[in-house]
């Protein structure tokens, strides 16, 4: 369970919820990075290829090949992941495998894919050497802003929203669905995740360089890093302040 990294109907509900569903076509795609098996019939090799590309330049890591696999029944989707519903799509770090479910359409594939594709070279590159609280902004912060073609709706931080929430504790801010149920206060706890999270990794990335990060984090630890070169010690009060500066 706790392997198994998903990413949620919530920030990206504007593009899901379109009803345009695919049609198996049971085609293979094989790149160096990826297998991709039941791919629909609209994705192409180059569209696999130029998002792998863009994680992969982003994160500075080739990937050690995974499989990928379009799960056409939501009920079998379902099954599989168990996280209950509101699950686009998910990642198994250990196994090395993706699982996209039937609501990765046309539309969301660059995002969704991309999400899930820097999950597998967190895993791959740096272990456990990002924070838990880090990871899912990371992630958004990675696919959903540096895979974004003119055309793709790229999901976006509603920081008019954020500001009105009650605010939760950067520590808090682990993988989705271990909060799902907690947070009355909020009116959407995984929208609040989804956003938080990657608010804070644009914050990160405004004041610290997100490259520089990575990079020095490995050495250093990214909380040390933070203090020390980026005037963040206290992460919350910084996001708090982000926040509210962000806000229209
Ligand atoms: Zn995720």
């Amino acid at each position: 369970m706790n392997s198994i990294f998903s990413i949620f109907i919530t920030g990206l509900a504007a593009m899901c919820f379109a009803s345009d569903s695919w049609a198996l076509s049971s085609t293979s795609i094989e790149t160096n990075a990826v297998k991709l098996t039941n791919a629909p019939s609209w994705l192409t090799e180059n569209r696999v290829e130029r998002v792998t590309a863009k994680l992969q330049d982003t994160l500075e890591w080739d990937i050690r090949k995974i499989s990928v696999t379009f799960v056409a029944s939501q009920t079998e989707f379902d099954a599989h992941h168990k996280l209950g519903p509101g699950v686009l799509a998910f990642t198994r770090k250990r196994e090395k495998t993706i699982e996209l479910g039937p609501r990765v359409i046309n539309d969301n594939f660059d995002a969704v894919f991309g999400h899930e594709l820097a999950h597998i070279i967190i895993g791959q590159k740096y272990t456990t050497d990002i924070p838990e609280w880090l990871e899912e902004g990371l992630c958004n912060w990675a696919a959903a802003w540096r895979t974004g073609s003119a055309k793709s709706k790229n999901p976006t931080i509603d920081y008019s929203w954020l500001s009105k929430q009650t605010y939760r504790p950067v520590a808090g801010l682990v993988h989705p669905f271990r909060t799902l149920s907690a947070g009355n206060e909020i009116s959407d706890p995984v929208k609040y995740h989804y956003m938080a999270s990657t608010a804070l990794a644009e914050m990160l990335d405004k004041q610290c360089g997100m490259h520089q990060l990575l990079q020095l984090a490995l050495k250093k630890g990214v909380t040390k890093y933070l203090s020390q070169f980026c005037e963040i010690s206290d992460i919350d009060q910084s996001l708090k302040k982000w926040i509210a500066k962000k806000k229209p």
